[in-house]
């Protein structure tokens, strides 16, 4: 009777591949793809805060695929294929480069404090930075020397990651500033496609207000997740506000007071 069993029954036995902190990766439907689940878990400080918030994972699957996929058509190449459900997506399965790539627009978090910038300062001009994904090591901030000595990227790797990550940060500040939300800074990951002989560097990972700083341009508040490391409160409620700018989720899909419910 294996219809009779929950979704959640039938999909712990589809093989696990990588488990994450906010995210697992399955095995995907044909050779080449993998299912991206979004989890519910919410951490900081290298996981030494965690909370499980209830309803994030649906919103940064919905936020993540929005922006995605208006980076496919614009033709910036990414390892999404489409959303499957609430939590899952259809990813390409990629070689993850072991770098974390922040682009920062204006100063916050970490650059604020190693070069004493007020908070909100706007940079001379976008600045990209790579971290060492390893967190072991509480992800250390690397130059592309370390890169290349180590061998994690080549250097016609790192120019085309750099090309990606300012084509990335010219359309997402656009398309946020449109809705009324100030791009701060935000982290990418990238991985190598193969494509035959062929290979090609693509986004990869997610894009959502866990790994941006998104700020209201009229308030300054901020709608990211910010507000769990500072606990600040109303993490959900800016979420689904920023997906509700967006116009990922209808205006009485997600029901505000009790957090969200129901996404079709
Ligand atoms: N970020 C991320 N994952 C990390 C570290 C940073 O997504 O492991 C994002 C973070 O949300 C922010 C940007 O990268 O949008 C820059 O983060 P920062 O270096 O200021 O670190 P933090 O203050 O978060 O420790």
């Amino acid at each position: 009777m294996d219809f009779l069993k929950p979704r959640s029954h039938r999909m712990t036995r589809r093989r696990r591949i990588y488990e994450g902190k906010a995210k697992v990766l399955y095995e995907g439907p044909e050779p080449g793809t993998l299912i991206q689940y979004f989890k519910d878990d919410a951490t900081a400080f290298n996981a030494k805060k965690h909370e499980v918030i209830e309803g994030k994972g649906v919103l940064n699957n919905r936020i993540s695929e929005y922006v995605f996929q208006r980076l496919n058509d614009i033709g910036v190449p990414t390892h999404f294929i489409r959303r499957i459900n609430m939590r899952e997506q259809l990813i390409r399965e990629v070689e993850i480069i072991p770098l974390e790539v922040v682009v920062r627009n204006v100063a916050a978090g970490s650059l604020s404090t190693r070069l004493g910038l007020e908070e909100g300062t706007q940079l001379p001009r976008s600045i990209i930075e790579f971290y060492y994904k390893n967190d072991q090591l509480n992800d250390p901030m690397v130059s592309e020397e370390h890169i290349t000595a180590f061998g994690w990227a080549a250097p016609q790797e790192i120019d085309d990651i750099m090309a990606l990550a300012i084509r990335v940060n010219d359309f997402l500040s656009g398309l946020f500033l449109g809705v009324g939300i100030r791009l701060v800074d935000f982290k990418i990951e990238t991985g190598r496609l193969w494509e035959g002989e062929n290979m090609r560097i693509v986004l990869a990972d997610e894009i959502s207000p866990d790994s941006c700083r998104l700020w209201d341009v009229k308030t300054n508040d901020k709608m990211d997740k910010d507000r769990f490391r500072k606990d600040l409160g109303g993490m959900i409620e800016a979420y689904t506000e920023v997906a509700r700018r967006l116009g990922v989720v209808q205006d009485n899909e997600f029901a505000r007071a009790e957090g969200p419910r129901l996404v079709k």
